[in-house]
């Protein structure tokens, strides 16, 4: 397992792997990699014969006064959990080399009009647009066949999907399950921020989800009333403040009045300080 940090190692790599007939994988994270990573990148390498990781903790996507400069940054680690689970290549670049051209708000930039303004974007002005600009690149860079996404970040991982469809980027981005510890709670770089009792009140994140699965198989339809019953539950949580709590349709992500299959309880939740996202489907 290698780790490069200049594109053109990159492109070298992913050129010897493809004259030797693989085909790429791409995983992209943040780092401060756990099990939930875990899982894309063995995804990634049952279903491909190299799989590549970026570790790029993209300054684009991050908000003013959020948590930037913060963010757990553990490339030893991350390496051998990547070595683990059986990947090939970690593209670990700098700001410089993603971005050598740009200054401040002066570049190319990608930005999806729909899907991004509600939920997250709402929460988080210029996010996606980060987002879908370093997927963009980090695409155009490792060329990759698949691309593993996680449902974790659901709209995230939509917003990507709608993107490579209406560009006509040539690759498969797969959605991948929520990896969640033994006691709900989903895996998350920003997990460590938490101190042991707001690790507990953290739980009713899942928690709510777990309610509304309840309602929704006991014949409970209509959404108003399943979401009036996550945020009761998560109101009885003093660490726990709303962001948003809403039912959505999986493809358009607007908020459904009555429930079907395609729809999906998503959360944003700040526990002291730190905000937690989670979502599932309620069939
Ligand atoms: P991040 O490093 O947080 O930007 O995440 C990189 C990728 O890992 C994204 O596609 C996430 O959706 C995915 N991911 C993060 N946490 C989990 C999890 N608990 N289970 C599955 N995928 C995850």
């Amino acid at each position: 397992m290698t780790v490069v940090k200049s594109v053109a190692d990159v492109r070298k790599a992913v050129k010897a792997a493809r004259a030797k007939g693989l085909n790429i994988g791409f995983v992209p994270t943040m780092g401060a990699l756990h099990e939930g990573h875990a899982s894309l990148v063995r995804h990634s390498t049952k279903e491909c014969g190299y799989t590549v990781v970026s570790i790029y903790v993209n300054p684009t996507q991050f908000g003013a006064g959020e948590d930037f400069d913060k963010y757990p940054r553990t490339l030893d680690a991350d390496t051998k959990l990547v070595d683990k689970a059986g990947g090939s290549l970690i593209f670990a670049p700098t700001d410089r080399e993603m971005y050598p051209n740009y200054r401040g708000a002066d570049g190319t930039w990608v930005d999806l009009v729909g899907l991004t303004k509600q939920l997250e974007g709402a929460s988080r002005p210029h996010h996606f647009r980060g987002v879908t600009t370093v997927v963009t690149k980090l695409f155009n860079i490792v060329q990759p066949d698949k691309a593993y996404f996680g449902q974790k970040d659901f709209q995230q991982c939509r917003v990507i999907q709608r993107m490579a469809a209406d560009l006509d980027m040539p690759l498969e981005v797969v959605m991948c399950q929520t990896v969640r510890e033994a006691n709900g709670l989903a895996m998350s770089s920003r997990n460590v921020y938490l101190n042991p009792e707001q690790r507990k009140q953290a739980l009713c994140l899942s928690q709510t989800l777990t309610k509304a699965r309840e309602l929704y198989a006991r014949g409970e339809r209509n959404a108003e009333k399943i979401s009036a019953a996550m945020r009761e539950l998560i109101a009885s949580h003093p660490l726990a403040r709303i962001d948003y709590v809403e039912i959505v349709d999986h493809d358009t992500l607007a908020s459904v009045a009555e429930i079907n299959e395609s729809s999906v309880a998503v959360l944003a939740v700040f526990v002291g300080t730190t905000r937690l996202i989670d979502n599932g489907y309620l069939k």
